[in-house]
């Protein structure tokens, strides 16, 4: 690893005027970045520590504002904290199905939104693939059981956080400051697909930071779940997974959310199947259309035709488990 500068932030504004300078990047419980150093990824020249930004690490809930949580809130706690666990249960258990209790322990919900692909040619230094600025994508006619079933393009990645698709079933806003920023968008706005001409898979620049993650408190009769399928029982990222966020009126959806992980650049919001569930009462025969129509239009690569049945799967399972 090339060796560099590590500077203490002092506050939120120092640190993005530190981040506006060159090869300079943020670093919170470095358990993604500091892998991406080791294999030489990226060489900053100088570290900005967020954990001695204190304020980023609060959890702070009221039935009214719903839950706020800081960019430094470790997953751990997450997934520990009891009203997170009683009143947005999805979120805390993708918390407790993410990596290892050692990285959860170091891992920041901030940096977990904002990881990088895990696609095994991306993070070797000797494939320079077309996310990282090259000609061409190793995993369209290389290994690419992992990779992605939906809405691909030059890059077959899939996003990795196990957070991210409980928080937007959950309609999750940020908080993200910038230079000239301090504003709220929703997380679903945060992925975009990567371009010729943004090859990254995040709107963020290098010098905006996600300061505090909000989750409105879900209505009374609202149900949720997540579920993620693995190749081991922990240390292993989704090969699928489905955060369902269903609300009744008596024996009706009055809402659905379902987003699914492992199978798309982004968080995959499975919009065709909310319509379907949106207002009927709960059958085998509706679940089954909707898993149907989460997975329309997939186009498997060699290696992940598993991924469609196992996505349609999943689906059904957790729909079957809210009704029940
Ligand atoms: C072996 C292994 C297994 C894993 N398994 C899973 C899994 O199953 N599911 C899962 O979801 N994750 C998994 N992860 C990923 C892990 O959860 C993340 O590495 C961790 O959450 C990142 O948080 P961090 O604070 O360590 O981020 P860092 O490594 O410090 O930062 C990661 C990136 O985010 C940026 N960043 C950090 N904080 C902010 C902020 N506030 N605003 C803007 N940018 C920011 C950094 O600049 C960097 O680019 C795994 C990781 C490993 C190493
Ligand atoms: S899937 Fe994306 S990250 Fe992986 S090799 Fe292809 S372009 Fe690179």
């Amino acid at each position: 690893m090339r060796s560099f500068e590590y500077v203490n932030a002092t506050n939120i504004k120092t640190a993005i005027a530190l981040l506006s300078e060159p090869a300079t990047e943020a670093i919170a419980g470095g358990t993604d970045l500091l892998g991406e150093l080791k294999a030489r990824l990226r060489s900053p020249r100088r570290l900005v520590n967020l954990k001695t930004l204190a304020k980023l690490r609060e959890i702070r809930y009221s039935p009214q504002a719903g839950l706020r949580l800081g960019a430094l809130v470790t997953l751990a706690e997450i997934e520990r904290h009891p009203v997170i666990r009683e009143r947005f249960s999805i979120l805390a258990q993708a918390a407790a199905s993410a990596a290892t209790p050692q990285l959860r322990n170091m891992g920041t919900i901030g940096g977990n939104l904002c990881q990088k692909p895990r696609c095994w040619y991306y993070r070797n230094k000797l494939f320079p693939c077309w996310l990282k600025g090259g000609e061409k994508c190793f995993a369209e006619d290389g290994e690419n059981k992992y990779h992605a079933i939906l809405g691909a393009d030059r890059c077959h990645a899939v996003h990795p956080s196990d957070l991210a698709p409980a928080l937007i079933a959950l309609d999750a806003t940020l908080r993200v400051v910038g230079p000239d920023l301090d504003g709220e968008i929703s997380l679903e706005e945060l992925y975009t697909k990567p371009t010729e001409s943004h090859r990254q898979m995040t709107i963020l620049g290098p010098n905006e930071l996600i300061v505090e993650i909000r989750v409105p408190t879900p209505k009374k009769a609202a149900r949720g779940i997540y579920l993620k399928a693995m190749e081991r029982q922990s240390w292993s990222f989704a090969l699928v997974s489905v955060a369902a966020q269903l609300s009744f009126e008596g024996e009706r959806i009055a809402d659905a959310r379902l987003v699914l992980g492992g199978v798309a650049a982004i968080p995959w919001r499975a919009k065709d199947s909310e319509r379907i569930l949106i207002g009927q009462k709960f059958s085998e025969e509706l679940a089954e259309r909707a898993a149907e129509a989460a997975v329309a239009g997939a186009q498997p690569l060699r290696e992940n035709a598993y991924k469609v049945p196992l996505a349609k799967g999943l689906v059904k399972r957790a729909l079957e488990s809210l009704a029940g």
